[in-house]
């Protein structure tokens, strides 16, 4: 028998629509790149975002067409969001640091209509212009005032929207239409399409906004340095006007100072972004001998975070959640926060369990497996590939049925490419990325494990361990350290660090500094660039 409820589709602009009336006066402040603060409202922001599908419709925008954003966090590329998910059309971020010829690999094959882009990348469009799709529309998101001279053919936004209606008759749509578009920075071949709907991303926002309720709440002001042209900002751009909180826009500067000044200045909240973002805080933090004013969580993902990264920020006060997810996820997969049942454990403990990637939000269901696919208990000990389901996971990629048909499992589960233990209280340890695992004489050495330990030397500013080819045991881990200073850290020193930790075979066969280690488009430390750097490399045992 069917339940007797009404089926209203969920919708994105509902979200919005919500905000305005139940968190109208909440901020929304942004560093704009023309270079001042702008402040607006959820209230304002619908009103815009009405304008916006007007203009959207001026532009002979279609249902389902694709539409392109290049773009920093800022209000109008929010109201983009919005405007273009609300009209039916989908929404494709698109991330400025690809290379060129990802760049255009995936303008064509998302086969974007319109590309609305930000002032500072006017010269990178510029050096491709010849190569954009033909018909492309470009529209520059500034006003009047301060569109460039270019010999690109650019519209300007704020004339898409001026003496628009503040209203807009919303189509209803079916509540699995697609609405965003964001492609993986594809670390391994072509990028891959991830395309979200209005439901799956609903439903991500309310899944997270019950879990990361520290976070996510009225009053709270968030600063997503995580952008919004990767994964949606972590869902941020619906789950904070779902909840009421403030977002703080950071525009283009992401260095510790600027995020400093304007966290103190905007009595920011809490922080989401990536471990590489929170190293330039910290060191700006250590350097004014404070922190901001009001700053109490950093929700922190998409690479593993360092244990020494959170126990500092817990000692200064600042609540850390370390959360795992993929572009695949919407993305958050699972979360860091602790029970009241954690609440009485000594402050190592508590570290401990913070270091790992947390349990499970509701709607991602887990399982690891091993070679031939067979589920491994949750015992915390047994290793395998991790597998995810849930309402808002991808169930192929966007127009790519081989990397679709290489994902799923038989039973419909997402292969993650990641290797992981599940503990019986659900806790999740990322062991590494199957391609970074170093295999060595039939055993795996993870290189998040050593990565970690190292990363609390006080001579190590930043660190990784790439594989390196060996006759005899496969593959021996090389240790690439980026010092902290002038005084660099012995091998004896760091193997001595180590050893509290892992086996003597574990131990890295080799140490080499570098002055930067080299970071993918998402700020993620490139180990594929760095295993190119070192292609060749000798260890000490090889002659
Ligand atoms: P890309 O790296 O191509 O930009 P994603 O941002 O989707 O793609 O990255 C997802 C991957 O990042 C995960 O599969 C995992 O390997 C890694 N990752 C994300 N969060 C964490 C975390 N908290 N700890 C360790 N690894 C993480």
């Amino acid at each position: 028998m069917l339940g007797q409820m009404m089926h209203r589709p969920l919708s994105i602009i509902e979200i919005l629509r919500f905000a305005a009336e139940a968190h109208g006066p909440a901020e929304i402040v942004s560093v704009r790149t023309e270079g001042d603060i702008h402040r607006t409202t959820y209230a304002e922001t619908y009103g815009r975002v009405a304008q916006l599908a007007h203009g959207l419709a001026g532009l002979g925008i279609g249902q389902g067409d694709r539409v392109a954003t290049l773009a920093w966090n800022g209000y109008r590329h929010l109201e983009l969001y919005y405007a273009i998910a609300g009209y039916g059309a989908v929404c494709h971020t698109i991330n400025p640091r690809l290379s060129a010829e990802q760049f255009l690999y995936i303008v064509n094959h998302a086969e974007d209509r319109v590309l609305f882009l930000d002032t500072t990348f006017v010269p990178l469009v510029e050096a491709l212009a010849d190569h954009l799709p033909k018909g492309l529309k470009l529209v520059l998101m500034t006003d009047r005032a301060h569109m460039p001279d270019s010999k690109l053919d650019m519209l300007c936004y704020e004339d898409l929207l001026e003496g628009q209606p503040t209203t807009y008759d919303w189509p209803e749509l079916d509540e699995n239409t697609a609405a965003a578009l964001c492609y993986t920075s594809g670390t391994t071949g072509n990028p891959k399409g991830a395309l979200y709907s209005h439901r799956s991303t609903v439903l991500h926002a309310l899944m997270t906004a019950v879990t990361l309720h520290t976070s996510l709440r009225e009053g709270n002001r968030i600063l997503p340095v995580v952008p919004l042209f990767h994964v949606n900002a972590w869902g941020l751009p619906y789950s904070a006007p779902l909840t009421g909180a403030a977002l703080i826009f950071p525009g283009p500067k992401l260095d510790g100072a600027s995020l400093w000044d304007l966290m103190e200045a905007e009595k920011v909240t809490a922080a989401w972004g990536v471990p590489t973002v929170w190293q330039g805080l910290q060191a700006e933090i250590a350097k004014r001998g404070r922190n901001p004013e009001g700053f109490a969580e950093v929700v922190v993902g998409g690479s593993a975070a360092p244990r020494s990264m959170i126990e500092s920020f817990e000692k200064s006060g600042v609540n850390v959640c370390h959360a795992w997810g993929m572009t695949e996820m919407s993305p958050i997969g699972t979360h860091g926060l602790l029970s009241k049942y954690h609440e009485d454990l000594p402050f190592d403990q508590k570290m401990k369990l913070k270091s790992l990637q947390g349990r499970r939000v509701f709607g991602v269901d887990l399982k690891i497996t091993d070679e031939a696919g067979n589920p491994l208990p949750h015992d915390g000990k047994s290793q395998g590939e991790l597998f995810v389901r849930g309402n808002a996971i991808i169930s192929g990629y966007f127009k790519n049925a081989e990397a679709t048909e290489a994902a799923m499992d038989a039973d419909g589960w997402f292969g993650t490419g990641d290797i992981a233990t599940i503990a019986p209280d659900g806790f999740l340890v990322l062991r590494d990325r199957s391609k970074d695992l170093i295999k060595s004489g039939g055993e795996w050495i993870s290189s998040i494990d050593l990565e970690n330990i190292v990363m609390a030397h006080p001579k190590v500013s930043s660190c990784a361990v790439i594989a390196i080819p060996h006759p005899k045991w496969d593959e021996r881990p090389l240790l690439v350290v980026v010092p902290a200073g002038e005084d660099k850290p012995t091998k004896d020193e760091l193997d001595e660090m180590l050893l509290e930790h892992v086996a003597r075979w574990q131990l890295p066969d080799a140490l080499e500094f570098v002055e930067a280690l080299p970071l993918t488009a998402t700020g993620k430390v490139s180990k594929l660039t760095l295993r190119q750097q070192f292609e060749g490399y000798k260890l000490p045992d090889m002659g």
